[in-house]
């Protein structure tokens, strides 16, 4: 099947391999190749980690992560803890751990049920007493608090300055990282990805990584390659600096939050998004059904412009936001704000200094997608992470280009098969 853009030109460019996307996901894969010798070009429609990469709120976290997640997270943590010496830039990586507080029996028993998990994956995940969270959180105030899960090895980093960071290193070995320059198609011939049709023109492939975030199921469609992800606003926000100390660890309590450097912290509304309808609703709304049941209590549907606009087509095409940068939930931020004075009172007035939000690519069970796509030589996809893919950024460039090259990743990836939500699974 060859798409072709008419307007567009030629060029004789011609790379080992092309990636779609600059999230952290792409440009940590064009890394990975580049260090490899292999000739590769990212190409980005807007800003190098200006979407989901940049707006995440910094967890880097294998706590509670789904069993198939287990092992790669694991692996991540080890990359995690070189990266800023591989690098040559200072992420503001901290290996501090991750926390999560206990309120309710509920959620006591679901964390129980979590340790030997993490237990058969050689963690140190354990359960601490309300005594013990309050001596690793000198600043913390909730009397109704009966505990927390607490991992060690689990850490944080800034998201602003990871993407950006892989990709000068990728250019430093010679990747070409091309921003402002969207991708409109996929050409294939005779069952293999050949080429790609860019503002720049159309440009020559070995292989193709399609790691373009909520936009992937947009990219494929014209190729018939179903990927079902909904977009999933989340929102963060900044506070002032404020006069406590978090010790730089990850709690999640009534509200999840990670102090910064400059003691500013980074709030987010914890285990809650809101999905905007539009199309894909309507194309993928089925496939989720049961992840909604079970999280009703968590996701919000709003059907607002965003329907509207979605309907006119103004998601269709690569070039009208070359930033998405939706309205954050300034009213649950503000909820949120309220949930932390409760837990911290000593930090006084809260004042968001700033907020944002970003859409999440969620896919129906949560995991990612990574792989050759069956039918589609040399075209593989990196997407799908869910909310929780700012941590697996390493570990994921590390597979995509072992992938790509045919080397034995080390890890079963059969979980994040991207046929498995087709009728005809390949
Ligand atoms: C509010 C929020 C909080 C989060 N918090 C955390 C957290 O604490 N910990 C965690 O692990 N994860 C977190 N996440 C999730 C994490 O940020 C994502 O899973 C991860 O960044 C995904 O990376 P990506 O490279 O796949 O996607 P993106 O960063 O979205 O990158 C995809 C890129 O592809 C580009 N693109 C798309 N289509 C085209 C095209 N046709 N042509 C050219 N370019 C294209 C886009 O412009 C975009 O830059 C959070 C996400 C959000 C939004």
């Amino acid at each position: 099947m060859i798409q072709t853009v008419p307007a567009m030109r030629h060029t004789d460019e011609h790379y080992d391999v092309v990636v779609v996307g600059g999230g952290i996901m792409g440009v940590a894969t064009a890394y990975n190749l580049a260090k490899t010798g292999v000739s590769v070009a990212v190409f980005e429609k807007g800003r190098v980690g200006g979407e989901q990469s940049s707006r995440a709120w910094g967890a880097v976290r294998q706590q509670e992560r789904a069993p198939a997640e287990l092992p790669l997270m694991i692996e991540s943590i080890r990359l995690w803890a070189v990266l800023e010496a591989e690098l040559g830039e200072s992420l503001d990586w901290r290996q501090q751990g991750h926390l999560a507080l206990v309120y309710d029996e509920k959620t006591s028993e679901e964390f129980e049920k979590w340790i030997p998990i993490g237990r058969a994956h050689g963690l140190d995940t354990r359960m601490l007493t309300g005594e013990e969270v309050r001596k690793l959180l000198p600043h913390y105030r909730d009397s109704e608090c009966r505990g927390g899960l607490f991992t060690s090895s689990d850490g944080c980093a800034e998201p602003e300055k990871v993407a950006v960071a892989f990709a000068g290193a990728a250019r430093r070995r010679n990747a070409k990282i091309f921003e402002f320059t969207s991708v409109a198609s996929i050409e294939t011939e005779n069952g293999r990805a050949c080429a790609l049709w860019t503002e720049r023109g159309r440009v020559k492939a070995n292989a193709i990584v399609v790691a373009a975030g909520a936009w992937t199921s947009r990219l494929l469609k014209p190729l018939e390659i179903e990927h079902p992800s909904l977009w999933i606003r989340g929102s963060v926000a900044r506070t002032g600096v404020l006069p406590i100390n978090l010790r730089k660890l990850v709690p999640w309590g009534k509200t999840a939050y990670r102090q910064r450097s400059d003691g500013r912290v980074n709030i987010a509304v914890a285990r809650a998004g809101i999905h905007d309808l539009g199309k894909e609703s309507l194309r993928f709304g089925a496939k989720f059904l049961p992840t909604a049941r079970h999280n009703c209590r968590n996701l919000r549907f709003c059907l607002g412009s965003h329907a509207i606009r979605d309907l006119m087509g103004e998601f269709d095409d690569f070039t009208t936001h070359r930033t998405l940068d939706p309205r954050p939930d300034w009213k649950r931020l503000e909820k949120t704000a309220a949930l932390f004075s409760q837990e911290y009172p000593e930090a006084g007035p809260i004042r968001l200094e700033r907020g944002w939000a970003g859409f999440m690519d969620f896919m129906p069970d949560e995991l990612p997608v990574m792989g050759e796509i069956p039918g589609f030589r040399g075209l593989f996809i990196a997407a799908g992470f869910s909310g929780a893919g700012f941590g697996m950024g390493p570990v994921v460039g590390r597979i995509m280009a072992d992938l790509v090259s045919a080397n034995d990743t080390g890890h079963d990836l059969r979980h994040f098969s991207p046929t498995r939500f087709s009728k005809s699974r390949g």
